[in-house]
């Protein structure tokens, strides 16, 4: 039997204006590498054409499977689904709408004959709004100090990785799941080039500015504590602040006598608690936020229906939920 050489996990949000013609160059670049591959889309829960557009494409090409969400559960969550249906030797993730060329894959593919389990294709910033250039650059300056781990700007989610790789990433079962950081925490020898940067091909970004924000806060509490950490530092500078602040009153007193009788110590007490109790809240804070995400213990997603289940029910088929619920990862 020969091994299924390629997987390329393609997640799609609202992508019908765009998915189609996607598809074709990435069989176009493709076919000629001569390697046996599959195409495994993730519909992140659309509500335009994209689903229909799968479908039949999975109908017309046996390479290509699907996975459809019961409703927009982000790109993490597609591209976790993504690499759970790969079955390939080496695993290509790029987005649907042609900001991550095709015509790279054939040279990721080549590096990763050289031995390497993490290949990166790193864009540069030609053509992008100055705004969040500069914004990009002070969040990534923000991370490289913050974060244990080392993100780089511009290297995003186009990426090779081999079937050790994908298992290392499946292997981590956090829910609050933050792919920059955990592809770098995996290690493995990495090879990386830089392309030049190409606007979406049709359609329009789903990161407006919160999503972002979001993403960024996402990307710096999922990798550490220091966040939190900071209102434990807090709370010691306020509590070595109120130690000053008391000497200072206690020589204040020594020296000049009492002028209220109580003040002194009230304050000094006051203050000195307050911080004690913040640097403490923090600490706690630390701890219960960690466990309340992962106590959940939620899948990661729901799955609508997949090329599997649709060929299972052709004609009706069970309702939605029961796909759900029978088709939802534990
Ligand atoms: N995407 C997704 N779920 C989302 C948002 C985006 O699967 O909730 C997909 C989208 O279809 C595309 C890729 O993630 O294939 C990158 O999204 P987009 O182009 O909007 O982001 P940008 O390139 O502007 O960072
Ligand atoms: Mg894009």
């Amino acid at each position: 039997m020969t091994m299924l050489q390629v997987s390329i996990v393609v997640p799609c949000f609202n992508e019908s204006e765009v998915i189609r013609t996607f598809h074709k160059a990435l069989i176009t670049a493709l076919e000629p590498t001569r390697q046996t591959f599959e195409i495994c889309y993730v519909d992140d829960g659309s509500n335009d054409r994209t689903r229909g557009h799968l479908s039949d494409l999975a109908r017309m090409d046996p390479r290509v499977r699907y996975t459809s969400f019961s409703r927009n559960f982000g790109k993490e969550a597609a591209m976790l689904a993504g690499l759970r249906m790969s079955r390939g030797d080496a695993v290509v993730l790029m987005d649907a709408d042609l900001q991550h060329p095709p015509e790279l894959v054939p040279r990721m593919l080549e590096l990763h004959r050289h031995g390497y389990d993490q290949v990166i294709a790193q864009r540069d910033r030609a053509g992008e709004n100055a705004l969040r250039t500069a914004l990009s650059l002070a969040y990534y300056r923000l991370v490289r100090r913050c974060m244990e781990v080392h993100v780089v700007d511009g290297a995003g989610d186009f990426r090779l990785l081999s079937r050790r790789a994908v298992n290392s990433v499946l292997s981590l079962p956090e829910s609050n799941r933050f792919s920059k950081g955990i592809f770098s925490w995996i290690g493995f020898d990495t090879a990386s080039f830089t392309y030049r940067n190409v606007q979406r091909a049709a359609g329009h970004s789903k990161w407006g500015g919160r999503n972002l924000l979001n993403y960024g806060i996402d990307g710096l509490l999922s990798f550490n504590s220091r966040p939190l950490r900071l209102a434990i530092h807090t709370g010691l500078c306020l509590f070595l602040s109120a130690l000053v602040y008391a000497l200072w009153i206690i020589m204040n007193v020594a020296l000049n006598g009492v002028d209220a009788p109580g003040y002194t110590t009230l304050m000094t007490a006051v203050v000195a608690l307050s911080g004690i109790q913040l640097a403490t809240l923090g600490i706690i804070g630390e701890y219960v936020g960690r466990i309340y995400h992962e106590a959940k213990r939620r899948p990661h997603y729901v799955v609508r229906e997949t090329n599997e289940t649709r060929a299972a029910f052709p004609a009706g088929g069970p309702s939605s939920t029961t796909v759900a619920q029978a088709r939802s990862e534990p």
